[in-house]
């Protein structure tokens, strides 16, 4: 059934080498897609590109970094050099967090969020819109965090990248709609990732953590990507601009 099947599409994920990006790449690539990732470790690209091949998934992969114009400029060459100019999805998955009270972050420290979590989103919106517009049917993923719905201890520059995301999702949803774009936010609670391994290791703050979420668990990868797939997926045409969370019911949570 073509409505869930992802064969013939195209699909940029950005950061697929670890955690939520690699399981999105093995996501998509699984429904039929053809995926391109990138990453700043070679090393790192080339032993997971060997792994998918393995496993017989087309994947290709740059090593870049997101975070500078060039970078994204030279990635988005490259996709319309592999894709011929068409581009189905764009999953932007590359995020990064400094914590530290508010008082504390340097001038350099903010722009280094605010560049790689919200302007490599933002730049390779605008550098994918004609590959998107011009594959006929466009989906945008922004993986965002819950930090950008309720207000969290991981620092308040990351809550207002991801907040930013989520309402750059609208923005975008309402203006490329004729495009044929759609545009969702994903947010994640705690999912167990390289990025957030050190605090996953601190038994008590995980246990602070399961009590407020109504599943009583952290998340997998795959339970992140399986929604990012959904919303790829010509089964969700009618699903744009929202923010879903994939957070085991903490955002829901009152008092349980
Ligand atoms: P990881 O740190 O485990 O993986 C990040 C991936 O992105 C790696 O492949 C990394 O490779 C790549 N990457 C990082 N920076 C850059 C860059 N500047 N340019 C290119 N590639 C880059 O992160 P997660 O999988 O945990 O996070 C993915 C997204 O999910 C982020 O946006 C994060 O904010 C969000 N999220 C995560 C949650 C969690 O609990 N894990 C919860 C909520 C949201 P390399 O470092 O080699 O470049």
């Amino acid at each position: 059934n073509g409505r869930w099947s992802l064969n013939g599409f195209t699909a940029l994920v950005t950061g697929g080498t670890r955690g939520i990006g690699y399981a999105v790449v093995e996501e998509l690539a699984g429904f039929g897609a053809k995926v391109h990732t990138c990453s700043r470790n070679e090393i790192e690209l080339n032993r997971c590109l060997q792994e998918w091949k393995q496993k017989g998934f087309q994947v290709t992969g740059s090593v870049s970094d997101v975070s500078s114009s060039e970078g994204r400029v030279k990635l988005m060459d490259s996709v319309s050099g592999l894709f011929g100019t068409k581009l189905n999805i764009l999953v932007n998955n590359v995020g990064t967090n400094i914590r530290k009270p508010s008082v504390e972050y340097t001038a350099e420290e903010y722009s280094k969020l605010m560049s790689t979590n919200l302007e490599s989103c933002y730049h390779l919106c605008q550098l994918a819109h004609p590959l998107l517009k011009s594959s006929g049917m466009g989906s945008i993923v922004f993986i965002s965090s819950v930090a950008g719905m309720v207000a969290l201890a991981t620092g308040s520059i990351y809550g207002a990248t991801k907040g930013a995301m989520n309402q750059l999702a609208k923005s975008l949803a309402c203006e490329w709609a004729k495009d044929h774009i759609r545009c969702n936010s994903v947010a994640p609670w705690y999912i167990k990732t390289s990025l957030v391994e050190h605090l996953l290791e601190d038994k008590e703050f995980v246990d602070r953590v399961i009590a407020r979420t109504p599943l009583r668990r952290v998340g997998e990868p795959q339970e992140v990507a399986s929604l990012v797939a959904y919303l790829c997926l010509p089964a969700s045409s009618y699903i744009t601009g929202q923010t879903i969370s994939v957070d085991g019911g903490m955002t829901v949570n009152g008092f349980f």
